[in-house]
């Protein structure tokens, strides 16, 4: 056994830094948006998780997922956004395995990471080990990154263009640096939004919602709401993509986002 390991929490799948001993504490559950385990605190490795789970690829609604099975912490799956000057990886998920990196490069390989907010950071940094790539995240929520590496590109701002017309929108509320992926060419060229759980697709798939925690229930103000929603609005799409398996808008993305605020705000009680 290693004297130095990359402890991973079991409830929110976040790796972290190396060390001798599992930390004492896990910041990300024990914030409010979060929840520490039921039977307390429990820490994992890698080398574990990998001899009872492994990674399901398939197609989701066009894209390839990633997850994991059986299902790991928040239970998020990722999506390889194919595109002609190279792929990007939306969201991460904890377990990474030779079969999962062999799969992605026989799909084309990754030139980035990008991630929607730190519940899904899990092991980025051994995501981006494996495949060389830049894991590109919003600075506000620097403070959350429980493994710090040179790997981390933070970028600021409102907007981060991509290539092929990709862009990264920090839509905040859930987070502060909240960050969505505008893909124009998703949906046969009509464009997707890559949400994660910033807009929160809801079961009947015909809506979102803005939550501060989904856990714990606390929503969001109706002007935050209200930003989130005026944050997507220059851009065009018509899916928009959530953060587990099949939870998408299949059509008319952009008006759901759009009635989904104004239902949100009328349910706090007005404007
Ligand atoms: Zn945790
Ligand atoms: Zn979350």
């Amino acid at each position: 056994m290693s004297a130095s390991q990359a402890y991973i929490c079991a409830t929110c799948g976040v790796q972290f830094a190396p060390s001798s001993r599992p930390p004492k504490h896990c910041p990300v559950c024990e914030d409010e948006r979060q929840y520490v385990g039921w039977s307390g605190q429990r820490w994992t490795t890698l080398d574990e998780l990998r001899r009872d789970h492994h990674n399901n690829l398939r197609d989701d609604l066009g894209l390839l997922g990633i997850g994991t099975e059986p299902s790991f912490a928040i239970g998020q799956r990722a999506l390889l956004v194919s595109s002609p000057d190279g792929n990007l990886l939306w969201d991460c998920i904890t377990v990474i395995d030779d079969a999962t990196v062999d799969a992605v490069r026989g799909a084309g390989g990754l030139r980035a990471i990008a991630i929607s907010h730190p519940h899904y950071y899990s092991s980025m940094v051994e995501w981006s080990k494996a495949f060389d790539v830049p894991v590109l995240l919003h600075e506000a929520d620097r403070q959350w990154i429980m493994r710090a590496d040179p790997c981390v590109e933070l970028w600021s701002g409102e907007t981060k263009a991509l290539w092929d017309g990709m862009t990264l929108i920090r839509a905040g509320g859930h987070f502060d640096g909240g960050t969505v992926l505008h893909w124009p060419a998703g949906a046969e060229g009509k464009g997707a939004l890559l949400s994660g759980d910033i807009l929160q697709v809801a079961q009947d798939r015909r809506w979102v919602s803005f939550m501060y925690s989904y856990p714990n229930y606390i929503p969001l103000p109706a002007a935050e709401v209200a930003r989130i929603v005026a944050a997507v609005e220059p851009f065009e799409f018509e899916r928009v993509y959530g953060a587990w398996w099949d939870r998408n808008v299949a059509v008319d993305g952009k008006n759901a986002v759009r009635r989904s605020g104004e239902r949100y705000r009328h349910a706090l009680g007005g404007w």
